[in-house]
């Protein structure tokens, strides 16, 4: 595919971020990035060799002392700060991923909301850390537990969120109190270079945030790096399997989010219309490439089935897929046209398992823009959950139906699933719904909210093979991770001798 692009836009190198400086790749290798919309490449971004990771390790780690050492109120400011500059420049980061990721462009400015969102979570550093006290546990003595930086950590991220999934780990990780090496998707890095400058511009010191770009070869590096010592990973389940073990066996701590086959469940009291809806959004937007996307509805009996599909299929046959630039585009191109063509694959095997294929996506083509990475959105019904279509994460604008007997079996069906990342239900019964809330084999849950990623002040993270490790992310769970626990003992004043003991002390 590479070697027919048409090379008529100016074709930028993209460097790594080291030191507080651009950097640019030494390693002899690099890869092309695309605009996804007109199949062009954009830009060539330098992919990192073993050598360079390091070197952005080892500037992470002379910055770490006197970064940790600055106090929580001071790191927050930053926060505060830079909070004020991704605002003022959404519009420019819009763009950026607009271009490498090919996403509309309210979609881009909606990631960078909720990335924005846990900015200001961390902006609440000083109270997020504070520790705990027990005063007088014993003649004299007092104890406390404080929460203490890691020092080095590393985030790798997907394509899919090129500002969002980094704006989930390393804020927290900052005003913690750790230095942070971003190793960013290679398909869209350029999002990654801008918000690195924007930290520098907030008053964040050279070297506490550095991004490395490359691809498994830089992963590796930091994987065994001594100095990392913990590692976020955010990507599809077979890497972040790979992360997590490797990342464990060199002794980091570890919390690695893969993939997802997210499912609907429609009862028969539902508002049809509402779930309709909701679906559209929540299969096509972004071209189904997100891990919260609905890609399974579960119809609990054949009329919510048969109305679920007469609501879907005109709307589906009329989504505007088009250029992210386009205004009036509901959904934008695939990724890259590997993704697409693997996409376009799945249609077909769908076919071939015998599910029905209401709407086929496949034929679409976008004027001006035949060499782009499309593929128009598809609807299956009568999908069976021995079909790879069914079992395997598709990641794009793929919408299957299954039909259910009852309510019981749907929540088998999703328990049995190799994947727990979001699950929702859609119902009018409350009973239904607090039932589906308490047993569904997931990790977060949706009531009449098709896609429930939390807020920035709870924890995102998925169950079963969505999840690697024990921490969510962001949050209270993403403070955790980036800190661990530290509990003093004291006793004052030292006048108060209590002579030798040599029974367990007592603390009285
Ligand atoms: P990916 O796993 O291909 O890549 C993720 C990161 O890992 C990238 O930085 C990439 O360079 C690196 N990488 C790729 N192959 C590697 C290897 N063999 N060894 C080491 N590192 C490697 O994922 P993607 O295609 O960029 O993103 C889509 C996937 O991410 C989907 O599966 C999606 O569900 C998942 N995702 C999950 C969440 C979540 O929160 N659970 C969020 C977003 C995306």
């Amino acid at each position: 595919m590479a070697g027919a692009v048409q090379r008529t836009e100016a074709v930028r190198n993209i460097p790594h971020w080291i030191g507080g400086r651009r950097v640019e790749g030494a390693s002899g290798r690099s890869a092309e990035v695309f605009n996804p919309a007109t199949g062009r490449v954009s830009g060539r971004v330098g992919l990192a060799s073993g050598a360079e990771a390091e070197a952005a390790v080892a500037c992470a780690q002379a910055a770490w002392p006197a970064w940790a050492a600055t106090s929580p109120l001071k790191r927050a400011r930053c926060m505060f700060r830079f909070r004020e500059l991704l605002e003022a420049h959404s519009e420019e980061l819009a763009h950026l991923i607009r271009a490498e990721h090919g996403k509309v462009h309210a979609d881009a400015l909606g990631e960078l909301a909720r990335g924005l969102e846990v900015v200001e979570f961390a902006c609440g550093a000083p109270q997020l850390l504070k520790g705990e006290l027990t005063e007088h546990i014993g003649t004299g003595i007092d104890s406390f537990g404080v929460r203490q930086p890691l020092g080095v950590v590393a985030g790798i991220t997907p394509f899919n969120f090129p500002a969002m999934v980094p704006l989930w780990m390393f804020p927290i990780a900052l005003v913690c109190g750790n230095t942070f090496v971003l190793k960013p998707s290679e398909r869209d890095p350029s999002c990654s270079l801008r918000l690195a400058e924007l930290l520098c511009e907030a008053g964040v010191p050279d070297g506490v945030f550095n991004v490395v770009h490359g691809d498994q070869v830089a992963v590796e590096a930091l994987l065994v790096h001594p100095r990392v010592q913990a590692v976020s990973f955010v990507g599809s389940t077979p890497v972040a399997r790979h992360v997590y073990a490797g990342g464990c066996a060199a002794g980091k701590r570890v919390q690695a989010l893969g993939g997802a086959k997210n499912h609907m469940l429609v009862m028969p009291d539902a508002d049809m219309d509402l779930a309709a809806d909701a679906l559209m959004g929540a299969a096509y937007g972004s071209a189904g490439e997100r891990c919260m996307a609905i890609s399974v509805a579960v119809a609990i009996g054949d009329a919510v089935a048969d109305a679920l599909i007469e609501r879907l299929a005109p709307r589906v046959r009329e989504l505007k897929v088009g250029a992210g630039t386009d205004p009036g585009a509901d959904m934008g191109p695939l990724i890259t046209a590997a993704h697409r063509d693997k996409v376009r694959g799945y249609v077909d095997l769908g076919v071939a398992e015998g599910a029905q294929l209401v709407v086929d996506g496949r034929g679409l083509h976008v004027q001006g823009h035949a060499d782009g990475f499309f593929l128009g959105p598809c609807l299956f019904d009568r999908v069976r959950a021995d079909m790879r279509i069914y079992r395997e994460e598709i990641f794009g604008p793929v919408l299957c139906v299954l039909r259910s007997r009852d309510y019981e079996q749907a929540l088998e069906l999703v328990n049995a699933h190799e994947y727990g990342n979001g699950a929702a239900i859609f119902t009018r019964d409350g009973d239904a719904a607090r039932d589906f809330a308490r047993r569904v084999q997931a990790g977060m849950v949706g009531v009449n909210v098709p896609i429930p990623v939390p807020m920035a002040f709870h924890s995102f993270g998925g169950w079963k093979a969505s999840l690697f490790g024990d921490h969510h992310l962001y949050g209270p769970e993403g403070v955790r991770f980036y800190t661990r626990l530290k509990t003093v003992t004291e006793r004052w004043p030292t006048s108060l001798r209590a002579g030798a003991e040599y029974a367990m002390p007592a603390m009285t």
